[in-house]
């Protein structure tokens, strides 16, 4: 498999590595929303959540935590956003399981989000009850 994710975190393509153990390697992300935007990456290949193994994402989510306040000091960060997408229509372009770190700075500009609907009875009632049933 021929994965641009899989060869930087195991090191076969160098990176600006933030922090690396055995399990994961934080890079800097070389298209950044905001100055020190990085990402999480597993050593291990999950193409996205739903492969990631519990135990994988409860650590992936703790280093999360620890980089961000180092981040926050380091970078006098003025907020964070941690993203994750899974799926093209859900905005991923890699196909390796990441987490994006953003630093956020007053009036960055970085300015992502999406514009708020209305929340019909329908779709509550619909969404509540599919949900339930799947989770029981
Ligand atoms: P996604 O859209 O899949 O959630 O995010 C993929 C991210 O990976 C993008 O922010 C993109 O800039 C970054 N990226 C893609 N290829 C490379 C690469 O080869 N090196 C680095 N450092 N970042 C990459
Ligand atoms: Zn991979």
């Amino acid at each position: 498999m021929d994965c641009i994710f899989c060869k930087i975190a195991n090191g076969e393509i160098p990176a600006a590595t933030l922090y690396e153990d055995e399990e994961f390697r934080v890079i800097m992300d070389m298209g950044p929303a905001a100055k020190g935007h990085s990402l999480i990456l597993p050593k291990e290949h999950y193409a996205n959540i739903y492969e990631l193994p519990e135990e994988k994402a409860a650590k992936a989510f703790l280093l999360a935590k620890k980089m961000a306040g180092a981040m926050t000091e380091a970078l006098d960060t003025d907020g964070f956003n941690i993203v994750q997408n899974n799926g093209s229509a859900a905005g991923q372009t890699v196909f390796h399981f990441h987490m994006h770190l953003i630093p956020r700075y007053e009036k960055d500009g970085a300015g992502f989000g999406w514009n708020p609907g209305n929340l019909s009875d329908a779709d509550r009632d619909e969404v509540l009850s599919k949900v339930k049933r799947v989770l029981q």
